[in-house]
């Protein structure tokens, strides 16, 4: 059976053996399959979806009631994207409210066939429950995405986890064999991490956030070990939560391990680093990417290399996610990767509505990065965006800073200048020891714009 012909593939993630350890791809015929194919697949699993999410999700229907829409009038993916209303979390939200439905209205199947229901993370607001089938385009991306950075059947790979997305249930690489060592995902638990990466020799670390990685370069320094030493074993390590910084992503080079970028779009469809490190490939055949202006909301053509994602899951059984609005802004490369892949690959650059506008400027939270990492006492990037308005005549940061309070005046003048000096708007900074920051993490990341 080819791997083209089916959503749901067994327990293998997409490929129908186990491949080669030797081989790069977990499924090379559809990670290098020529854009034309893929689009031409994706037109197929649309004509596919269309009636079967009409039928079965009520915020679909709905929606597409509204917009006098049906899935008769669907005969491509022109018709899709210009036909299709776009839906967002606040739609899911209120037919949640609404009808009394968990899920919002987006389950296409009976609630009894589910194997585990997760959750997203709540960063900015009430987690939204997940809901899985057994097969899942998380899990079928998770194993993709293991065997790219080089995990392989048998290998130890330490997880620190949170039990929001479904806990290791969408752990794609135990699909192959990879053995998965469990600890939280705390800073409390580094001692733990460090412990079993040793005893297990773990090739492997997924996945890690900036607190652990702090909480891990402070743990090395305080019992004087050496991270090579402690990492010797150690190839590769996800990072994942929020876009990842220059400076954190040397810190764990410098240990010896090489680190991978991972997020997701919409909460539904994996993206992951390739070793070129040149974006995040997206799925295409497990999702239709589409970018909409971030200022007008307005549709972009296929070609746009820049704008708000707007996601469908095109390959999942249990859940209608179509056309959804994610917020995130990010820029696209749909040239051929030097891996030989050409899936999309995908650069977010923060939250639409994390941007603010400062004398004319429009201002996210990536933007004003660079400059707080500069400073050695809040080199680990924990800052927010106060926001007093959607417009300011000022950029107003609070800065978590490692070091002695007397410093804080210079260390906010220094912040104030960099930030002035490099995006051409004035700016106030608050500095706050780092500790009343992460109190705010939901652990492994904080809210990087709040109101004032
Ligand atoms: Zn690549």
């Amino acid at each position: 059976m080819s791997s083209l012909q089916a959503p749901a593939n067994g327990a293998t993630g997409g490929a129908d053996v186990v491949p080669d350890s030797g081989s790069p791809f977990w499924d090379e015929s559809i990670e290098t399959l020529p854009r034309q194919e893929l689009r031409r697949f994706q037109e197929r699993r649309i004509a596919d979806m269309v009636s079967r999410v009409y039928e079965m999700s009520g915020l679909v229907r709905e929606k597409w009631q509204a917009a006098g829409v049906t899935p008769a009038d669907i005969t491509s993916i022109d018709d899709y994207r210009t036909l299709v209303p776009v839906m967002d979390q606040d739609d899911i939200r209120s037919y949640r409210h609404r009808r009394q439905d968990p899920f919002g209205g987006l389950l296409t199947r009976p609630a009894e066939e589910l194997t585990v229901v997760g959750t997203t993370s709540g960063t900015t607001g009430r987690p939204t429950p997940l809901p899985y089938l057994d097969q899942n385009p998380t899990r079928w991306g998770q194993a993709r995405d293991m065997w790219m950075i080089g995990v392989r059947p048998g290998e130890h790979v330490v997880r620190p986890l949170f039990v929001f997305r479904g806990g290791h249930f969408a752990d794609g690489s135990l699909d192959f064999g990879c053995v998965p060592i469990y600890v939280d995902h705390s800073p409390l638990e580094v001692p733990s991490i460090v412990e079993a990466v040793q005893r297990f020799q773990a090739t492997g670390l997924f996945l890690l956030s900036a607190p652990l990685i702090n909480g891990i370069d402070e743990y090395c320094r305080s019992q004087a070990l050496d991270p090579r030493t402690v990492f010797a074993s150690c190839r590769s390590a996800v990072f994942g939560g929020e876009p990842l910084s220059d400076r954190t992503r040397s810190l764990v080079e410098s240990w010896g391990v090489e680190l991978f970028e991972m997020s997701s779009v919409g909460d539904i469809c994996p993206t992951m680093e390739c070793s070129e490190h040149q974006g995040m490939h997206l799925w295409e055949d497990l999702a239709l990417l589409e970018l909409l202006d971030p200022a007008t909301g307005e549709l972009l053509p296929e070609d746009a290399t820049h704008g708000e994602m707007v996601v469908t899951s095109i390959s999942d059984p249990a859940t209608a996610l179509v056309r959804f609005r994610t917020g995130d802004i990010a820029t696209v490369d749909r040239g051929t990767c030097r891996c030989g892949r050409t899936h999309v690959r995908v650069k977010p650059m923060g939250r639409a509505k994390d941007g603010v506008v400062v004398a004319g400027r429009h201002i996210l939270p990536i933007s004003v990065w660079g400059a707080v990492e500069a400073c050695r006492d809040t080199e680990r990037g924990l800052f927010q965006i106060v926001r007093a308005s959607p417009t300011m005549d000022e950029l107003n940061l609070r800065v978590g800073s490692s070091g002695p309070e007397e410093r804080f005046p210079a260390v906010a003048a220094e912040i104030e200048r960099r930030i002035t000096a490099e995006l051409g708007v004035p700016c106030a900074v608050e500095v706050v020891p780092d500790e009343r920051l992460l109190r705010l993490g939901p652990p492994h990341k904080i809210p990087r714009v709040v109101h004032a």
